[in-house]
């Protein structure tokens, strides 16, 4: 028995290199482990784990903290497939963590152990309802309640107070600054009264409990051994919280890299990882030098990026396995369709010739990017997972738009009168069904339009409300209309509409104008309805079937594939606009460590694009993403425009103060 398990100690020493080695058999103390991507720190907190079960340490004295819950279990199942006993680690998200210990010392903070915990969802709810009570709600100007939910989450996560909150966010709402404190104060009494807590309220909460002296002598006394990843994404509460409980036995190893650290915007702070060994007295900081996961020509562009952050443990790739390989190919197009198109027919193409799928992904700064992606994709039926984003023909309005332009096409299409019926202001469910049953005995739109709607474009109390809803009908019921015209008069019609459903998110009208733009590429509403109105909920279940990833930098964290594109590489994209704006610099700095985590998901080929329209504005916008290196790329296309982005590239080096090496 011993014998075996000396030998995994050697199977485990095989698989690691010095420094790595370590950090895995460094198990008293505390330990950073900072080091840049693809340096095999998770792989250092899977090794640790089995290295302090083999050692006889009470697996359930283990706990082991995540960024997901997902990778917390893939660290304990990979570990545990070399020794069952791993299978008992604690481990999950700080949030599943504070939520399972909260359970058993819920009375301590005057809750009962039952509370509820509301979701993103749930939280934005009871807010609108605090609104409601003091009758906030009816002013079309109050903050919305994702807004509102966003500043109390910016009070807790960054320390802040409200004033503070609302000038770093929402600027315009400083009129309603005492309106604000006052939902915030009845949000909290609400959800009191209901016993329900926030995601936030979960961290807040595990921190008081562990300040108590007997509770937090208890949890010590259990959890001996602590891990956390990504220690880089941390906010001032959780690195709190890790400070507590790590007190009394002060195992703890955190590993980061603060190079990585993406989510300053929701109050994580990339300090916390700098600070860890001034927290911890005697902490051993371990660097690990080498990348296990891309090729040197991918890490070279990430490089370029991390020669220009400011704040940062000094750090260069270089990759371990000595493969140079292919530089990452840059290409420049017309227009995001254009962009969007090629990189659909690339993805088919490497599968061609044997990719998998699975081992592709595609990432982009915002979901918003992905829009005519998704459109091509599904054309093709290229089977996609989309991460960190809305589906794009998922969205209510999408929905709502496309169902007007359905009636067109089939008449008959209940689902789509009933969704485009209640959007109806004024008209309830019940004249809703009245309306259907009326409808159900007709399948030529002029007709309904005739007998079922005519009768209520005059004397009726909301006929002024039927006689715009009728003109609409009326205008698009034309098949020598373009589809893209047809839309035009219907988002005209459904602006309103919007403005009442969502207020002011002007995300979603954005979406709109990017539809209206997909339009144009079809001449017939049944072509443009065929590639559209696909059931999305089809490929959203998770069948064993491959898929192509398509994600969020945020989302693609800790991650990698052996493909990866980067589209829309531009200017005010990514870099996103908002960081560009921002003043005091921090925005654009944490842009360029989204940059170099999106670089480093690569492992053997990195496929970079940009392109001179957006698609929304006819605006060019073609200036190429200040972050790359033009000697780090390889770039495919015409004379004209590889000497166009090298001089884009030159001014934008002189503007951003970007240095070349
Ligand atoms: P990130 O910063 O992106 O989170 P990371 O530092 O956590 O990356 P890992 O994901 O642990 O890095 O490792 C990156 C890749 O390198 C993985 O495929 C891993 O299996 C491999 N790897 C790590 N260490 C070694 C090693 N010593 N020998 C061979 N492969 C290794
Ligand atoms: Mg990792």
């Amino acid at each position: 028995m011993v014998e075996g398990r000396n030998r995994t100690i050697q199977g485990i020493k095989a698989q690691l290199n010095t420094s790595q080695y370590e950090a895995v058999t460094s198990t008293e103390g505390p330990v950073l482990v900072i080091a840049g991507a693809g340096s095999g720190k998770t792989r250092v907190i899977e090794y640790r784990s089995l290295h302090l079960v083999q050692s006889e340490v009470d697996p359930e004295s283990i706990l082991l903290l995540t960024f997901t819950r997902r990778s917390a279990q893939e660290m304990i199942e990979r570990a545990s497939r070399n020794d069952a006993r791993c299978s008992r680690i604690d481990g999950g998200t700080f949030h599943s963590f504070a939520s399972k210990t909260l359970r058993r010392y819920s009375k301590n903070l005057g809750l009962s152990s039952s509370f509820t915990i509301y979701d993103e969802g749930d939280a934005e709810e009871a807010i609108r309802r605090c609104c409601n009570k003091m009758g906030y709600d009816q002013d079309k100007e109050f903050p919305k309640k994702n807004e509102l939910k966003n500043v109390f989450s910016l009070c807790i996560n960054k320390g802040l107070d409200v004033d503070d909150a609302v000038s770093k966010t929402y600027e315009d709402y400083q009129g309603w600054l005492g309106e604000i404190k006052t939902v915030q104060k009845e949000y909290g009494k609400y959800k009191l009264k209901n016993n329900c807590v926030d995601y936030d309220d979960l961290l807040v909460y595990l921190k008081i409990i562990l300040e108590n002296d007997e509770v937090r002598e208890r949890l010590s006394s259990r959890y001996r051994y602590i891990m956390v990843d990504e220690f880089q994404d941390t906010n001032g509460v959780q690195a709190d919280i890790i400070r507590l409980l790590a007190k009394k036995n002060g195992n703890i190893m955190v590993v980061g890299d603060d190079a990585q650290s993406i989510y300053g915007f929701r109050g994580a702070n990339h300090l916390n990882i700098l600070k860890f060994p001034t927290i911890f007295e005697g902490c051993k900081v371990i660097k690990l030098q080498e990348n296990y996961r891309s090729t040197q020509s991918i890490l070279d562009v990430g490089n370029a990026v991390l020669a220009n952050m400011t704040h940062k443990f000094d750090k260069r790739l270089v990759s371990a396995t000595g493969n140079e390989g292919e530089k990452p190919t840059l290409r420049c197009f017309a227009d995001v369709y254009e962009e969007a198109a090629w990189v659909a027919r690339k993805v088919q193409g490497l599968c061609a010739t044997g990719a998998a799928l699975r081992e592709i992904a595609v990432l982009f700064r915002t979901a918003f990017a992905s829009m005519p992606l998704q459109a091509e994709l599904v054309k093709k039926g290229i089977r996609y997972k989309l991460f960190g984003g809305r589906k794009f023909y998922e969205t209510a309005h999408v929905r709502d738009v496309v169902s007007y332009l359905r009636l067109v096409a089939n008449p008959s299409d209940e689902l789509a009168w009933h969704r485009v019926l209640l959007l109806l202001p004024g008209i309830g469910a019940r004249t809703v069904e009245r309306l259907l049953d009326l409808i159900a005995g007709h399948s030529n739109l002029a007709t309904i339009i005739d007998k079922v709607f005519a009768p209520f474009c005059t004397g009726h109390k909301h006929s002024p409300v039927f006689a715009s809803f009728a003109a609409l009908l009326q205008s698009i019921n034309d098949p020598s209309m373009k589809p893209a015209r047809q839309l035009e008069l219907v988002l005209a019609h459904y602006d309103p509409i919007m403005k009442v459903k969502y207020k002011k998110d002007s995300s979603r009208a954005k979406e709109l104008i990017m539809l209206e733009h997909m339009a144009r590429r079809y001449d017939t509403l049944k072509d443009f309805l065929a590639d559209v109105a696909v059931d999305p909920d089809k490929d959203s279940k998770d069948d064993g079937l491959e898929y192509l990833t398509l994600s969020t930098v945020h989302s693609s964290k800790g991650l990698e594939w052996g493909k990866v594109f980067i589209i829309g590489l531009v200017d005010g994209v990514f870099p996103s606009g908002r960081a560009l704006s921002n003043g005091d610099g921090s925005g654009i700095e944490e842009e360029k460590r989204l940059f170099y985590v999106a670089a480093t998901r690569a492992m053997n080929e990195l496929f970079l694009s940009y392109y001179n329209k957006n698609g929304v504005s006819e605006r060019s916008i073609g200036e190429l993403c200040r972050f790359l290196e033009p000697g780090n790329v390889k770039q495919t296309y015409e004379e004209k425009v590889v000497k166009a982005v090298n001089v884009q590239v030159r001014r934008y080096a002189r503007n951003s103060g970007y240095k070349r090496r």
